[in-house]
C-alpha cells in the first residue's frame, strides 16, 4: 500500500471532504498514476484514499474518507449505481441526462451523459482512467443499457498526463442520435459534437426561455454563441405555443459551421415554419460591434459563450471579455426587452459574474432588473464539500 504524507496544517480541506489535494499540501509519498493512495496527515492520521495523480497540480482525488472502504469494483459499482439511482429523483423532461457528474457523484474526474440508449464517457483522471474497465462494466450494469461511447478527448486530460481517446467502449451502433428535451426533438453526434455531444446543462435555462417566450411573445431574439440551437428552438417553440410564430424574426449566431447547420435542421425538424430564422457563421464579438452600427435592437438576447476562464488564473482576462460582450450585449436590447446571460467559467464565481453584468449595463448606459438567477440542471449537482462544482450561472436581466 502507497503512502502520502501531507505537511503540517494541510489536513484541513480532506477533513471537510474536499476531494482535491494539491502539490503543494504533500511532504512525502507517492505512486503510479491512477493508483490509490493511503493519505495520512503530518502526525499520522488517515485522511482518504486517493487516486494519485504524478503530472497534475491535483496530485490526489480523494475516493472515500472513511478508512475502512476497500477501493475495488464493488466500490465502484456502488458509486455508479447511487449516481445513476439520483437522477430518478428529478422530473429532467428529456431523455438526455447526465449520469455522472464527477466531484459531485464521488467519482472525480469521471462525466457520462445518457443520449436514449447510448451512453458517453469522459474519462479525465488518470483515476478513472485506471478503473475504466470497471467502470464501463459498472455503469452498463447499472442502467441496463449495451452501449458506451468514449469522448476522452477534452482537454483536461493533458493535465493528468493522458492522451485523447475516442471511440466505442462497449457495443456499437450509429453516433448520429437523437432526443427529445421537454416537447423538443434534437439531435446531435457524439463522435463529432462538442462534449460528449450536446450541453444538457443549460436544459432547464433553455425550457426557462421558451415560457418568456411564450408570455412576452418576443418580434425579436438573438441567440449568441447559439451552438446546434438549443436556446432558438426554446424560442421558437414558446412562441408557437402563444400562437406568435407568424412573423417573429430569431438570429443564431455561432463560429461552427456544423454546428450551425444542425441547428437549421432543428427547426424544420420541429415544424416551427412561419418563423424568419437566420444563422449567422461569424465571431459573435464582431457581429454584435456590426448590429450596434446597423442600429438593429432585439426583444430577447441570449449569451451563453465558452468558457472563458478555465480557473481563476484565468479570471481577470475573461472578466473584460465577459464584460464586453454583455455590454455590446445590452446596446442591442430594446426596452423592456430580455438578456439571458451566462458564465460556464469555474474561474468565475458568482458574485462576481453578477457585477460583471452590472458592470457592463453602467457602461452601455442601461437600466435593467436581474429578474432570476439561473444554473446547471438538476443532473449536474453540486454538493456541500464542493464549491467549485458550481460552475455554470446565468441571469435574466430585464431592461427598464
Ligand atoms: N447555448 C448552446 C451552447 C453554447 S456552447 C446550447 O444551448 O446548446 C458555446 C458555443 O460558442 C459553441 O458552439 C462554440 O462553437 C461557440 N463559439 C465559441 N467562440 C465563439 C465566437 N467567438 N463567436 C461565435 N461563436 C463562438
Amino acid at each position: 500500500m502507497k503512502l502520502l504524507r501531507l505537511r503540517p496544517g494541510k489536513e484541513r480541506s480532506l477533513q471537510r471532504r474536499h476531494p482535491w489535494v494539491f502539490e503543494s499540501a504533500i511532504a512525502k509519498g507517492g505512486g503510479d498514476a491512477g493508483e490509490t493512495v493511503r493519505i495520512e496527515s503530518d502526525e499520522g492520521k488517515f485522511l482518504a484514499w486517493a487516486a494519485f495523480s504524478p503530472h497534475s497540480k491535483i496530485r490526489a482525488r480523494a475516493w472515500s474518507f472513511d478508512e475502512k472502504q476497500r477501493i475495488d469494483a464493488a466500490f465502484f459499482a456502488a458509486r455508479v449505481q447511487s449516481a445513476v439511482a439520483a437522477r430518478q429523483l428529478f422530473d429532467l423532461q428529456s431523455d438526455g441526462v447526465r449520469l455522472v457528474h464527477g466531484e459531485a457523484d464521488g467519482l472525480p474526474g469521471l462525466i457520462v451523459d445518457r443520449y436514449g440508449d447510448t451512453l458517453v464517457a469522459q474519462f479525465l483522471s488518470v483515476g478513472v482512467e485506471r478503473w475504466k474497465s470497471v467502470l464501463a462494466d459498472a455503469l452498463l450494469a447499472a442502467t441496463g443499457l449495451a452501449k458506451l461511447y468514449e469522448r476522452s478527448d477534452a482537454s483536461g486530460r493533458e493535465r493528468e498526463g493522458l492522451k485523447p481517446e475516442a471511440g466505442w467502449l462497449r457495443g456499437s451502433g450509429p453516433t448520429e442520435l437523437a432526443i427529445r428535451e421537454h416537447d423538443w426533438q434534437l439531435t446531435l453526434d457524439i463522435a463529432s459534437g462538442h462534449k460528449t455531444g450536446f450541453y444538457l446543462d443549460q436544459r432547464d435555462s433553455r425550457r426557462r426561455f421558451a415560457e418568456l417566450a411564450a408570455h412576452r411573445r418576443f418580434r425579436r431574439v438573438l441567440n449568441c454563441f447559439c451552438y446546434t440551437g438549443g436556446f432558438t428552438v426554446a424560442a421558437l417553440a414558446g412562441l408557437k405555443a402563444a400562437g406568435a410564430l407568424e412573423g417573429a424574426e430569431l438570429v443564431s449566431i455561432d463560429s461552427s459551421l456544423p454546428a450551425l447547420e444542425r441547428a437549421r435542421a432543428h427547426v424544420a425538424l420541429n415544424g416551427f415554419e412561419g418563423a424568419n430564422c437566420e444563422f449567422l457563421d461569424a465571431d459573435v464579438n464582431a457581429a454584435l460591434r456590426r448590429f450596434i452600427e446597423e442600429g438593429r435592437v432585439f426583444d430577447a438576447i441570449v449569451l451563453d459563450p465558452p468558457k472563458f476562464a478555465p480557473t481563476v488564473a484565468h479570471a481577470e482576462r475573461a472578466a473584460r471579455a465577459y464584460k464586453d460582450i454583455n455590454r455590446l450585449a445590452f446596446k442591442l436590447l430594446a426596452p423592456g426587452g430580455v438578456l439571458l446571460t451566462f458564465s460556464c467559467s469555474g474561474g468565475i464565481g458568482a458574485d462576481l459574474f453578477h457585477k460583471i453584468v452590472a458592470g457592463a449595463g453602467i457602461d452601455a448606459g442601461v437600466d435593467g432588473y436581474i429578474s432570476e438567477r439561473l444554473g446547471a440542471a438538476p443532473d449536474h449537482p453540486m454538493t456541500i464539500e464542493f464549491p467549485e462544482g458550481e460552475y455554470l450561472k446565468g441571469l435574466v436581466v430585464v431592461r427598464k
